[in-house]
């Protein structure tokens, strides 16, 4: 009999192994297990009397070992952070990428020391498991008695070693992309807002928030099917159609969401729900507050200008005339803001008047008529860029007028004598774009959040920047702009000057 041929493997025995080794693979992706598994039927196979895998890094660093000996269950050793012995054969297969077959310990000369085989092992088959160029592990079979291990034995660990590598790899991917879509569904799960996922009208995905506000208890039911659902399912359309992001949403028990809708392909709508129940009736009652307060002051205002005029017939001292003349700026002032007040209050209410279709390009020519003496007191230069036709836009024409007006009179105000304004209308598909732009005193970034807030005034630094004003006219622009369904906006920069813009929707 031929050396070795009594553990001699045959094509059949090897083929079967290789098929065993592949199916092995295939069905776990258990790597642990599917390793310890492969090194045992290697073990058995070959009769090789112990076998080895070193999974390593990219530097080369050994992150598993496993360890099989014949009738023994695997061993591993995880993280070890050991480096692979430098004079041992394995460092040899992973430096030069390529199997080797050690007959006889004792008589091969191309190692000094088989270190990592130990002393009583005198036959050796070493092989990487290469991958993409480089070599994620190195497999070796190890046996006692010298020329045990042929060609044979060689071709068939090169063969399973190229299998373990595509598989080690496979899982590496998979436990990335698992720990990745992890700490996403950790992520959303902490998120505090409720979020929910859409696939076909059905929830697919819902995080703590929504089961905790919501209500939703489990996956796989349809959207509507859930309280306030409906609703929710009418936004959406509503959302859909409109080419819009978000939008509020009363629920059945009467709180209001703020609902934001993204496609997020090809995992579906996502949808993440604000509660502002709070700010919609806090906002509702300061409207509640600012129209009786303005009903109350605006009577009583009229009082004061009509004795103040009457006042005016008296024989009044010079000083008294000057206090007079006061008196009637200070009323003048307050009915302004009384006036604003209302205004806001009105709109905010929905009360902004009955809509037609208006011709933003003859009202805005008409605003800029008005304001020529205003325009020349300061020297100031218009260029206005207005189409011959736009088309109208859904709004009342008191409303639409108002919102020009402001615009231009705040940048007459914030303008410098000698300065320039520009006044354009512009048509896009969809919408009107109406910008004013100034080479005014501009606007710090900080105060750009706020500057459409009610009652907000740009700090001054010094005194003989003070202008005139009641801090509401742009609140007004907003609610008027917002009320038609446009968007407005502030481009300014500190001492360069401002644009502020809006938008209408074309009819
Ligand atoms: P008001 O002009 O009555 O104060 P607004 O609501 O119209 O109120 O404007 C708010 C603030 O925004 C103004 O007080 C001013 O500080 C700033 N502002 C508005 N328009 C301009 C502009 N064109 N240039 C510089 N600052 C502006």
């Amino acid at each position: 009999m031929r050396k070795g041929a009594i553990v001699g493997i045959s094509d059949t025995t090897s083929f079967e192994l290789i098929q065993i080794i592949s199916q092995d693979f295939n069905t776990s992706l258990n790597l642990h297990e599917v390793l310890g598994k492969v090194l045992q039927r290697m073990v058995n196979t070959t009769k090789a009397v112990q076998a080895s895998l070193f999974l390593l890094d990219r530097e080369g660093v050994t992150t598993h070992h496993f360890l099989v000996r014949p009738n023994q269950p695997p061993e591993s050793f995880s993280d070890t952070g050991q480096l692979l012995h430098p004079d041992g054969v394995a460092v040899w297969v992973y430096k030069n990428q390529q199997g080797v077959l050690v007959a006889d310990t004792e008589t091969d000369q191309r190692w000094t020391r088989f270190a990592d085989a130990g002393p009583n092992i005198r036959s050796v088959i070493s092989v990487p498991l290469p991958y993409r160029e480089r070599v994620n592990g190195v497999l070796l079979l190890y046996h006692d008695q010298a020329n045990f291990f042929t060609k044979r034995h060689l071709t068939l660990a090169t063969s399973i070693a190229g299998q373990a590598a595509v598989s080690i790899e496979n899982a590496r991917l998979f436990t990335h992309i698992k720990g990745e879509q992890e700490s996403l569904v950790a992520l959303s799960q902490g998120v505090p807002l409720p979020i929910i996922v859409i696939v076909e009208g059905k929830i697919v995905f819902y995080n703590k928030a929504a089961e905790r506000d919501l209500m939703i208890k489990r996956t796989g039911v349809p959207l509507a099917h859930i309280e306030g659902g409906v609703d929710l399912e009418t936004a959406l359309t509503e959302l859909q159609e409109t080419n819009q992001h978000s939008l509020d949403v009363t629920w059945p028990d009467g709180r209001i969401f703020h609902v934001s809708m993204n496609e997020v392909q090809p995992y579906g709508t996502v949808l993440s729900l604000d509660d502002v129940t709070y700010l919609k009736k806090l906002s509702e009652m300061k409207s509640q507050f600012v129209e009786t307060v303005s009903h109350d002051l605006k009577n009583p205002l009229s009082m004061i200008k009509g004795f103040a005029r009457m006042l005016h017939y008296e024989n009044l001292s010079d000083q008294g005339r000057i206090n007079l003349e006061h008196i009637a700026q200070s009323v003048d002032h307050m009915e302004a803001l009384v006036n604003n007040l209302l205004d806001l209050a009105q709109i905010e209410a929905g009360m902004g008047g009955a809509t037609e279709h208006c011709n933003l390009v003859d009202i805005t020519k008409g605003v800029l008529e008005d304001y020529v003496l205003r325009f020349e007191k300061k020297g100031l230069q218009l260029h206005s860029d207005l189409p011959t036709s736009v088309p109208r836009v859904s709004a009342n024409p008191v409303r639409l007028r108002e919102v020009v007006v402001n615009l231009v009179s705040n940048a007459i105000k914030y303008t410098p004598e000698n300065g320039e304004i520009f006044v354009t209308i512009k048509q896009t598909d969809t919408e009107v774009l109406f910008k004013v732009t100034d080479t005014g005193r501009g606007i710090p970034p900080a105060s750009h959040p706020q500057l459409f807030e009610k009652f907000y005034r740009v700090p001054i630094t010094d005194a003989s920047q003070w202008v005139e004003g009641t801090g509401l006219g742009l609140s007004i622009v907003k609610a008027i702009v917002e009320e038609y369904g446009g968007r407005v906006w502030v481009e300014s920069e500190l001492g360069v000057g401002s644009t502020f813009g809006c938008t209408f929707p074309i009819v």
